[in-house]
């Protein structure tokens, strides 16, 4: 990435920061009615599927409830023809997704591709340019720090000393927060030292190269946010951090207290945002989650993608993001609960409507060594080992028993089943053969006939245990 990508990208920063500060919500609407009547029309001209989605809708007239809903699924049966560009093709796409080597480099040497499990276990690719990733970067980057972004505060952190940025994160794939950590203009590493850490590494690795490093900010996802907590309250990891961010799952109450708890002072802001669309909401200091509306319609919708009213949960979500033009997601659908409340004014003054995200469902196991200590496992990094697999569909981890974890999997093809077992044993070997539980635990994989949604559950529980957390893990 070049310079004037850079430049670019504090540019689109800036004013992503002047609009929340200084905007009226009335103008805020406008735009975003702007932006959104833009995409529609950009995706009915240049991509086959949208066309084919709305051949019989008069799009000057149509109201964006009277657009048919997309989903994962869709986008993937539709993979070419959601693009707005010809010339890219399903095979390429899922070659590159599933090529270790290809992990943190450009697709066909322009576009950025991202993988996800998403919340239903059916793993989809998605794509934007350089430019679109870009603003995405700047987006995230003022929404971010919107507190931060003060002259005294650049002062402190970039002439009296280098930022420290840690971000732990899966970095086996092409997962989204990866990327943007390590798809950077590479000019921004003279401002600050953003360092990548893995997931999938061993707990107490992990914990000796962060007290090397020493940062001053680290960004991970809640669950091994919370794993690191006991690190510290246990005293091995030493580092002291002022800002924690956090992306993926939102915060259950324990996290955030037992957080607070180990790292004194902190400031811990959470974000909601998904591989289809990075810049959905950002909380602010009054910890209020605000939707980025200038970027992005979010629409709060019941079962059958009826509107809910504020304040009310919603059953699932669909999402519509203006940034990505090269492959549109136009009221796509997320399985997540959300509870949108336009009227409310914050005291921190954004003209952003606030949203909350109701918890994903995912569980941290507590295996214990043989000794008798316990050691928290965050879901990420298994739901990381599961996406390295290829010709994997669906997959569950289920905690049965005391050290005994089940594997329940679909594979695309059942004639690759023995390859796709042996390589989640290979996979889960690797990840437990340097952590002191190695040697008292069990797994069972087996080939699930179906993966189904439990009925209190608004998702699939991809990651879950079946016992108890300990009363004290340390
Ligand atoms: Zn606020």
């Amino acid at each position: 990435m070049s310079l004037i990508q850079l430049i670019y990208m504090f540019v689109i920063a800036i004013w992503a920061r002047v609009r929340e500060k200084y905007f009226s919500r009335e103008r805020i609407l406008r735009l975003r009615d702007k932006k959104l009547r833009s995409i529609i029309k950009y995706a009915y001209k240049n991509s086959p599927l949208y066309r084919r989605l709305y051949q019989n809708i008069d799009l000057e007239k149509a109201k964006i409830t009277d657009l048919p809903v997309v989903n994962k699924e869709l986008i993937l049966k539709h993979l070419q023809d959601s693009l707005t560009k010809r010339g890219i093709t399903r095979d390429e796409i899922i070659l590159f997704a599933h090529d270790p080597d290809s992990v943190g480099k450009y697709f066909k040497g322009k576009y950025v591709l991202s993988t996800t499990s998403g919340t239903t276990g059916v793993i989809g690719y998605f794509i934007m340019s350089q430019w679109q990733w870009i603003v995405q970067k700047g987006v995230e980057f003022a929404r971010l720090l919107k507190h931060r972004l003060s002259l005294p505060y650049i002062y402190k952190y970039t002439v009296k000393t280098k930022l420290r940025w840690a971000m732990i994160v899966a970095s086996e794939g092409h997962y989204i927060t990866y990327l943007l950590a390590r798809l950077t203009p590479k000019q921004a590493f003279y401002l600050s030292d953003i360092r990548i850490f893995s997931i999938t590494k061993p707990m107490n690795k992990l914990v000796e190269e962060l007290n090397e490093f020493n940062p001053h900010y680290v960004h991970s996802y809640p669950t091994f946010l919370e794993a690191l907590a006991y690190e510290k309250l246990a005293g091995r990891l030493k580092i002291e951090v002022d800002f924690m961010s956090s992306g993926s799952e939102p915060f259950s109450t324990s996290a955030r207290e037992v957080i607070k708890r180990a790292f004194k002072g902190v400031e811990v802001v959470e974000t909601y945002g998904t591989t289809e669309a990075i810049c959905l909401a950002n909380q602010c200091k009054y910890q209020k989650m605000h939707i980025n509306e200038d970027y992005v319609l979010i629409e709060a919708v019941d079962e059958d993608n009826r509107p809910v009213p504020d304040g009310v949960a919603s059953k699932k979500v669909l999402i519509t993001n203006f940034i990505n033009k090269l492959q549109p997601l136009i009221r796509y659908e997320l399985r997540d609960s959300v509870i949108i409340n336009r009227n409310y004014r914050c005291e921190c003054g954004s003209p952003f409507a606030i949203i909350e995200v109701q918890g994903r469902s995912d569980d941290t196991f507590y295996l214990m060594t043989k000794e008798g200590h316990f050691r928290a496992f965050p879901p990420i990094p298994f739901e990381a080992l599961f996406l390295r697999i290829k010709g994997l569909k669906q997959f569950q981890l289920i905690h049965e028993e005391q050290n005994h974890l089940l594997v329940r999997y679909i594979s695309q093809d059942p004639k690759e089943n023995e390859r796709i077992e042996r390589e989640i044993k290979e996979r889960f070997d690797e990840f437990f053969k340097n952590t002191d539980v190695y040697d008292n635990i069990t797994i069972t994989i087996e080939e699930s006939g179906e993966i189904t949604r439990p009925p209190t559950h608004q998702k699939v529980r991809q990651i879950f245990s079946r016992v108890k957390p300990p009363p004290n893990i340390i």
